[in-house]
């Protein structure tokens, strides 16, 4: 089987040419350094973003503005995941404080993977 991509690991985004039989056998064609060959081979077998994303904040009083808080996932999430923690994320309402990098939801769908906050509010 062959893919084509585009290696997100820096920003001159490298076209990259994945090419393979089975999962023992990938070659990456068109990498300029080994992060292409990486991000090659985890595309093909276990695909993972890292999510940005903002979720309300509760206790906004009646006709103020309604602040967001913005957040991120502290390590790439496994693609399959991202659809369920967006569902669950802009259902969410952070109580106030919130502190940059406090752990908002721990351990998404057990990858190990959190949701922090990236700004204290
Ligand atoms: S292969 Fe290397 S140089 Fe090319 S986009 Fe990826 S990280 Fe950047």
């Amino acid at each position: 089987m062959e893919r084509q991509l585009i290696c997100i690991s820096c920003p001159i985004g490298c076209r990259l040419q994945a090419s393979w039989t089975d999962e023992t056998d990938i070659t990456i064609e068109g990498n300029q350094c080994p992060r292409g060959e990486i991000y090659g081979r985890e595309e093909v077998l276990a695909p993972k973003r890292v999510v940005t994303a903002t979720c309300m904040t509760a206790g906004s009083p009646m006709g103020t503005e309604v602040r967001r808080v913005s957040v991120k996932t502290d390590a790439p999430l496994p693609k399959e995941h991202i659809d369920s923690l967006l569902d669950t994320l802009y259902s969410m309402k952070i109580p106030l404080p919130v502190e940059t990098g406090q752990v908002l939801l721990a351990n998404i769908g057990g990858t190990g993977v959190n949701l922090v906050a990236t700004r204290s509010m």
